[in-house]
């Protein structure tokens, strides 16, 4: 969510900002601006909309500083005027988070003369830093001050007009990671914004700040100089890249084999690093948008094979509810990014309440990797497309590994059924790569002209099908719904009409019988019936105009590769809309935000 980048070196600052920025679009932006000395004075470029409305308005200035920002709304609406960055008297800023107090902040500086254009909480933040700055006349003691004023999350980058070789950045709650070059340093939200100049970077962590000059980087945290240490992006730099692929989307899609390949066979010769979930009496799994439903997925599989009872929670709900937490709990965060806001908050709800916690990441370093009791790095490299594909499949994976290890030490599964299983799941990469092969337009074609579209399973097809349907909202905005099957005819199969699209997963052969009789309800009323099973299930040929087709994996692997065919339909049917796929409309990859 927004994407901050600055630099300070001996290069031209303006067009590295500007580079950094379109690596860093995937996270999703409403508008962009930058800011630089020129003449000794600062000068702000800033326009809504994409970055290619601001390079329309860029000179040739040359400038060895310069800041830059992509902005999610959450304060005031996409404009010029709300865009970073923001300028109040001698200061500069850009922002991600959210200033939660800025209100009561706002009327304190107007009260001492402060004026405001925009309606952001970002200008208060940078109104109140001019008004330490102009009290203490101190840089360091200012942000060293700033936590005891700005409630919420924010990740900074100052410039001050009376120091302009020196770039300011601080942290809380937001991400920043700050890098050094053989030609500069850097300051991102991310790392992609900066591999193509370097690899090198230090994780800045909560309430540190960094003082960055071009040719040195100095460390505080509570008013002392701290040390950090160097670490090196260990991925290659090509996952951050379209690699010939025309999406992002497409591209992370098709690196499923080989991500899960190696997460497997890491993972499956080392299961003493999976955790054991049975040292608890209750298991709780808290996440947000495609994670939940990796979650969700979770609680049929470690139900089965754990005979444990498990919840799962959406953040957003799990953090204001009473939870029943203590210590004989476990909490199972997965966030692709480790920064989810919602997700950071449970678990830091679960730690008060003494709960072990157990982070599903990607991101290395990350809020959720770092406080965690302990973690699982999924090692999906970068994903860049804001809808998940290769992550949300290795987060399905990590949890079906839980439920696997949870089954061997409860001895509900027996040696020869484990060795089958790992089997199948060995199977997994290229049974994707077969289905990668599928021509999803013709499915696609049926789809893209309406309105309207359902989808159906029971049980584990029901949280497939959640997915499945969430993919295609997010990147083509077309209505789309997921329903129980057994629970449509309760009031939803009212909106059924000639050849609505209903996509029906039947992949449960415990529950097939049951799903085919609800995908026959809907034939009935006319709908468009695509329906996506199992090879061995044997179908009459009435309940479906169109097939796909899938191996008969066992449950613990086949919730993986079931979703890969609905992530191809969604993927085709917004291409032949024509949408920007890998940076829809008001989403954001890493939702930093409450
Ligand atoms: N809250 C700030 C604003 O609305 C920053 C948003 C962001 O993180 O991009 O301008």
């Amino acid at each position: 969510m927004c994407g901050i980048i600055g630099y300070n070196g001996k290069e031209n600052a303006i067009p590295i900002v500007i580079s950094g920025l379109k690596n860093l679009e995937y996270r999703g932006y409403d508008s962009s601006g930058i800011a630089y000395f020129i003449n000794k004075k600062i000068k702000i470029i800033k326009e809504k909309g994409r970055i290619k409305n601001l390079e329309e308005n860029l000179t040739n200035d040359i400038s060895n500083l310069c800041i830059g920002h992509t902005r999610w709304a959450t304060h005031g609406k996409p404009s010029k005027i709300n865009s970073h960055p923001h300028h109040v008297n001698h200061i500069t800023i850009v922002h991600n988070g959210i200033i939660e107090n800025y209100n009561i902040l706002k009327e304190d500086l107007i009260k001492k003369g402060y004026e405001f254009k925009s309606e952001t909480d970002t200008e208060v933040a940078c109104a109140l830093i001019d008004y330490l700055y102009t009290k203490t006349k101190d840089k360091l003691q200012t942000l060293n001050e700033l936590k005891n004023y700005l409630k919420g999350s924010y990740a900074l980058l100052i410039l001050f007009d009376d120091d302009i070789d020196t770039l300011y950045a601080i942290r809380k709650g937001s991400p920043l990671i700050v890098a050094e070059s053989e030609t500069g340093n850097f300051v991102a939200s991310d790392i992609p914004a900066i591999l193509d100049y370097t690899k090198k970077y230090y994780l800045l962590e909560e309430d540190e700040f960094a003082v960055i000059k071009s040719d040195n980087i100095v460390f505080y945290k509570d008013g002392k100089e701290i040390t950090k240490e160097l670490l090196t992006f260990e991925h290659d730099i090509k996952s951050a890249k379209k690699d010939g692929y025309s999406h992002f989307m497409l591209k992370e899609i098709h690196e499923q084999p080989v991500v899960i390949k190696n997460f497997l066979d890491y993972y499956l010769n080392n299961m003493n690093l999976i955790p054991d979930l049975s040292h608890y009496k209750k298991i709780h799994i808290v996440a947000c948008g495609s994670a939940y439903h990796a979650g969700l997925i979770a609680t049929f599989l470690i139900e089965k094979y754990g005979d444990m009872e498990v919840s799962t929670f959406v953040a957003s709900e799990y953090r204001y509810k009473k939870n029943f937490i203590n210590s004989d709990t476990v909490v199972i965060l997965i966030s692709q990014s480790g920064e989810t806001a919602d997700t950071i908050a449970s678990l830091r709800l679960a730690k008060e309440f003494n709960a072990h916690t157990i982070g599903i990441v990607n991101v290395v370093g990350s809020t959720i990797a770092r406080e965690a009791s302990e973690v699982i790095y999924i090692n999906a490299g970068c994903e860049i497309a804001v809808a998940t594909t290769k992550a949300y499949t290795l987060q399905v994976l990590a949890l079906s590994l839980f439920a696997f290890k949870l089954g061997i030490v409860k001895k509900n599964i027996s040696q020869e059924e484990q060795s089958n299983i790992i089997k199948e799941y060995q199977k997994l990469p290229l049974e994707i790569e077969k289905v990668l092969k599928v021509n999803y337009k013709e499915y696609a074609k049926k789809i893209y002209k309406h309105k309207s579209v359902f989808f159906i399973g029971r049980l584990i097809d029901y949280c497939i099908c959640e997915e499945g349907s969430l993919k295609l909202k997010e990147i083509s905005y077309i209505h789309s719904e997921t329903y129980p099957a057994g629970e449509l005819k309760h009031g939803t199969i009212s909106l059924i009409e000639e050849n609505t699209p209903v996509i029906a997963v039947v992949t449960d052969k415990n529950i097939a019988d049951k799903t085919v009789s609800n995908i026959k309800e809907v034939k009935a009323r006319g709908a468009y019936t695509l329906v996506l099973k199992n090879k061995n299930l044997k179908l009459d040929k009435e309940i479906y105009n169109d097939i796909i087709e899938i191996s008969d994996l066992k449950d613990l692997a086949l919730a993986i590769l079931a979703i890969v065919p609905l992530q191809m339909i969604a993927f085709e049917v917004a291409n032949m809309l024509g949408y920007d796929i890998d940076k829809p409309r008001n989403l954001a990859k890493s939702v930093t935000v409450e």
